[in-house]
Order: C-alpha cells, then structure tokens, then sequence
C-alpha cells in the first residue's frame, strides 16, 4: 500500500537520507511536501524527482526563484514561515521533522495539531517546547517516532519490557572530533575541525554539537521527555566506535542494546516502516572487523555541556529553552569565526546563570518568547565579548 510523506529539511543531511531511502522503495511512496530554507536549486530538484504536491522555501524573498525553477512541474510553490507550517499540516502519513534548530519548532507543532505520526529528527524543537509538546501529542494523538540514533535505539529497547521496569537508560556518546584534546587544544579548535566527525557525515550545527557535547546534552533532555523514567535514571557513557546506540537496562539486570553502522538510514528506516520493518542498503554488522568497542564517563571538565544541560533539565521551565537557543547562538558565532570553541559553553552557561530566566512556559507563543529572549541576550553578550 502507498504511504504518503512530508520532508521538513529535505535539503538536509537527513532529509537526503530519508529522501535516499524513499528513492529505493519509490513505488511504496507518494511526496506529499519538501522544504528548506534557502537551497532553491536543490530543492526544486528533489520535488520534482520526487513529484512532490508542494515545494515550501522558508525564506520569503525566494519564492520567485522556487517558482522558475519549478516552472512547468506542475508542483505547488510557497514561501515563509507561515507556508512550512502549512506544508507540515497536509494530510500525510508521516512527517519527516528534519529541520534544524528551534525554527522547526512551529512546524513540528502543526503536524502534531494533526495527530499526524512525526518521526522526529529535529531535537531542538522537543528541548524548547519540553511539556508544551508533549502535551500536545497526547491531547491531538500525535505519534513521536524518534529518529535521533540513540532515541531510536532506546525506542528500539523498550520494545522488550516495559517503561515502569526500567532501571537506567545509557546514552552513547562518540565524543565527537576533540574528545582527546586537552583544554589548551580545544581553545584554538577551528570550525573545520570541530565539524570533521569521525563517525557520522551530518549537518555544521549537530556536528559542532557532537564536539563540544552540546548534542549529548541536547539528546539527555531529549531522552527525558520522550522516556519519562526519571532523569536521574538517564546517564551518558563515550563509547568512540558508535556501533552501540543506547541502551536500556531492566529491574531484572537484563541490559538491551541496539547495535549498528553509523548511518543514520538505519534509524530513519525504522521509523519509516514502523512497526514493521524495511531493507536498508547497509552491508551486515561485522563485529570480529570492529574488533573493540570502548567505554569511558565524560569528562565534563573539559566538556561542561552535558553538566549545563542535566541541570537545566532539573530546573525544568525555560531553561531548557534558553540553553538550546544560547547554544544556537554561539554555535553560529563560532561557525562565523567570531568566537573560540570553548567560548560556546561559557555563554551558554552566563546566559542560563546570569540574569534571570521567563517564567515555565505553558503555549507554543510563550516558548517562542523564551526562545527569542534568550536569543537576545545571547547575541548581547556577542557583542561585549
Ligand atoms: P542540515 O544542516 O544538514 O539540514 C538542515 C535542513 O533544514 C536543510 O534542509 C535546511 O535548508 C533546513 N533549514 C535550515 N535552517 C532552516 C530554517 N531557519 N527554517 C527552515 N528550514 C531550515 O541539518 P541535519 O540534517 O544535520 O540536522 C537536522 C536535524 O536533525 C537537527 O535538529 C539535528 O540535530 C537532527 N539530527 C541530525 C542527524 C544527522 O545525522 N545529520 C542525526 C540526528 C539528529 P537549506 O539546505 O536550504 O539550508
């Protein structure tokens, strides 16, 4: 039976790889929506490969280009904000949330509003919005499938028991590009080396994530809402090969772990033929060739993230919020060149302590102002450095 689908960041490293996917089993598929933000060229091409319904460009004052480059397709053109949320909200069976940072926030919300099943890449938007969205997949029957690796790998564990027999939940951790440098080191790190992932080939901001540990932080609060066991309950180990995803331990002792290549159709896949399951271009795990999987705790030390983001878990409200736009912030600041990597940190860790945050947001509007103050004094303290 043909399933419909919509990519949010189609452009993306994973929107390519869902697209990738979609491409072998063409067939079973129907494209329902693409977007990106400014790549004209390559989304027009994907629509019409695809013949996508719609193309949505997010940036307003490139809708005239999208409109010649789809000239003759036949496929729907838009622009803005306004139109990725509408894009979201048609009928699919899936939304693919692959948009990077909080601006897919909006989006993500208007498939939810649908109670439509969103496989969920886009791990900013639930950091933001926290309970907001959460709640709003309960109330409109929403389904989150997880894409993120290790959310996927958690997902996959808990299809063996049951959430209330869970003992601990371990995320892995590759450790990223810098995870041997010493202090002094990562102070001169350049973008171009923080970005060269040893293990996974994706976007500038997740990968400048991956370096300074952000991600994994970003993942813990991530994981705390989409299994709600308890965050003390969610730990972290560094495990350099990424051949383990996660894994969940039971009452029992009996610890599941999902395993793979470092590819992220593996995950994708699985929440595209959810429950069920699709083939995947990937060769057969050879372990004996792996030879050695390691495990060692953060250094969070050198690597505070994931300190700044169990506390602002615990303190739950618009902390949450406010780390993961300061850490937006300084990771372009940092990708421009205007600030050393561990200045990334030390931002994000002033904007969270030193004034005082927005009351818990409780409506999509009040985690957007959260978003945006946050934003602001962030792009402040830029200014002063
Ligand atoms: P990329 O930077 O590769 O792609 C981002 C996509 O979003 C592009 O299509 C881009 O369009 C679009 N986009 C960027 N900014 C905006 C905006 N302001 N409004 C609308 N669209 C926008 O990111 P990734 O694919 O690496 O990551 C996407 C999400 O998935 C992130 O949240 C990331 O944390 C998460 N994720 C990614 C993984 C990976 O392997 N890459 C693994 C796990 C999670 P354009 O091309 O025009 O700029």
């Amino acid at each position: 039976m043909t399933r419909s689908i919509s990519v949010l960041g189609a452009t993306g490293s994973v929107g390519v790889s869902t697209l990738d996917l979609i491409r072998r089993n063409r067939a079973d598929w129907r494209v329902v929506a693409l977007t990106a933000h400014s790549n004209v060229e390559e989304l027009a091409k994907l629509a019409r490969e695809f013949d996508a319904d719609l193309a949505v460009i997010a940036q307003d004052n490139l809708l005239g280009a999208l409109r010649d480059a789809l000239d003759g397709s036949g496929i729907e053109a838009a622009a803005g904000r306004g139109a990725l949320c509408e894009a979201s909200a048609r009928s699919a069976d899936i939304v693919m949330a692959a948009i990077v940072g909080c601006a897919g926030l909006g989006p993500v919300m208007a498939a939810i509003e649908q109670g439509t099943t969103v496989a969920l890449a886009n791990k900013e938007a639930l950091v933001s919005a926290g309970e907001v969205m959460t709640a709003a997949v309960e109330k409109h029957g929403a389904t989150l499938l997880p894409v993120d690796s290790e959310h996927n790998a958690i997902f996959q564990c808990l299809r063996g028991g049951k959430l209330a027999e869970v003992r601990t939940i371990t995320l892995t951790a590759s450790g990223g590009p810098l995870r041997t440098w010493s202090k002094a080191q990562l102070d001169e790190a350049t973008p171009a080396q923080a970005i060269a992932h040893p293990n996974w080939d994706m976007g500038a901001k997740i990968s400048v994530d991956s370096a300074t540990m952000f991600n994994k932080g970003l993942e813990l609060i991530e994981a705390h809402h989409l299994f709600p066991v308890g965050l003390d309950k969610i730990r972290i180990v560094v495990h350099p090969q990424s051949v383990i995803h996660s894994m969940v331990e039971y009452r029992d002792g009996s610890t599941l772990a999902q395993l793979g290549p470092s590819d992220m159709r593996v995950p994708i896949a699985s929440c595209l033929a959810y429950p069920a399951r699709m083939d995947t271009p990937m060769d057969p795990l050879d372990l004996a060739a792996i030879g050695e999987l390691t495990f060692h705790a953060p250094d969070e030390k050198r690597f505070p993230a994931t300190r700044l983001a169990r506390e602002a878990a615990q303190a739950g409200g618009a902390a949450p919020g406010t780390l993961n736009a300061a850490n937006e912030v300084a990771v372009a600041a940092f990708l421009a060149g205007n600030i050393p990597f561990s200045r990334i940190a030390l931002m994000v860790e002033r904007v969270l302590t030193e004034t005082e945050l927005p009351p818990a947001p409780q409506t999509l509007e009040e985690v957007l102002r959260v978003d945006e103050d946050a934003r602001r004094r962030a792009s402040a303290m830029l200014e002063t450095c």
